[in-house]
């Protein structure tokens, strides 16, 4: 286990602030926020350099309030009705292959935010033919009438994150539901198989290699196609404790026994976000 007061070489990221002022500065000209920004990601300059970025749509408040995450709490904003046709044209002006669009937890609407973000995938659709899309949605209470109108929006890929092991839920996502998460992965595979799906989880959350493991066997009895796993690293002092630096050679091993277990793709390795390379994972997803 590394020492927590130093953060190892292999997590040290450069930064390149001309490609992130650039990115943040038209986001924020068309009042459009990234997770990658938001969750203050680790990978922020490499992913904008590369005109690469995850939409956050819905607003930048949350509903819930897991441990580890970095997204504001508290008052929700109001649903920018522009937002769907703003985000499709930010898509084409960086001349994306590949979007990746995800929401805060918006308990507070009817719907948790459905509709909104299948006139997100028509308008993005529409104004950029050739681009895949994939959704990054909350568990929407697990209710199948509002995860139909995403499927139907028939994005390429639907992910949702279980983010880490069963036992650890009720200390890092006192809001959500490791079962409902999971019910959520299979409901969209057997309603729609020609979606690929996706979860991740984030270790050093002091998590053993059984209930990873575990993890991934529930995943794939859910169908999923998908599977991430990434380094937790704690936003501040406020959030949940980090307890391990995990090793890179860790990830290896987890990614050598996930692909074993019948995965079509994992993407395993300390920086590694659920939306890092992820036009890599979908095309790797439907090669297999
Ligand atoms: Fe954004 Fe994902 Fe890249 Fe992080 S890994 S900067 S969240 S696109
Ligand atoms: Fe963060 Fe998502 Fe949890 Fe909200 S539901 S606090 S955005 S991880």
């Amino acid at each position: 286990m590394e020492k927590m007061d130093k953060r190892p070489d292999w997590l040290k990221v450069s930064y390149n602030k001309g490609a992130v002022d650039e990115i943040s500065n038209l986001m924020a000209n068309l009042k459009l926020n990234t997770v990658c920004k938001e969750a203050n990601c680790p990978n922020l300059g490499e992913c904008y350099k590369k005109n690469t970025a995850t939409f956050m749509i819905l607003g930048s408040i949350c509903t819930r309030h897991c441990r580890f995450c970095n997204v504001s709490k508290g008052c929700v904003e109001a649903v920018d009705p522009n937002e769907p046709q703003h985000l499709a044209e930010v898509v084409k002006k960086l001349g994306l292959k590949h979007v990746v669009i995800t929401s805060v937890t918006r308990d507070d609407l009817e719907d948790g935010g459905a509709a909104h973000f299948a006139k997100t995938i028509q308008a993005v659709r529409e104004l950029n033919l050739a681009t895949t899309i994939e959704v990054l949605i909350p568990d929407l209470k697990g209710i199948v009438a509002h995860l139909d109108i995403v499927i139907k929006a028939n994005p390429e890929v639907i992910n949702h994150n279980i983010e880490t092991v069963k036992s650890l839920y009720s200390k890092v996502r006192p809001e959500a539901d490791y079962d409902r998460s999971m019910y959520v992965l299979k409901y969209v595979k057997d309603k729609a198989h020609h979606i690929l799906t996706k979860t991740g989880i984030m270790v050093g959350l002091g998590e053993t290699d059984e209930q990873v493991y575990e993890v991934m066997d529930d995943s794939l009895k859910a169908g999923c196609d998908i599977f991430t796993i990434g380094q937790y690293l704690r936003p501040s002092k406020l959030h949940i404790e980090m307890k391990e630096y995990v090793k890179p050679e860790k990830f290896v091993e987890y990614k050598r026994v996930g692909e074993g277990k019948g995965f079509k793709y994992i993407a395993s390795s300390p920086l590694v976000r659920s939306s890092y390379n992820a036009g890599e994972a979908i095309n790797m997803g439907k090669e297999r």
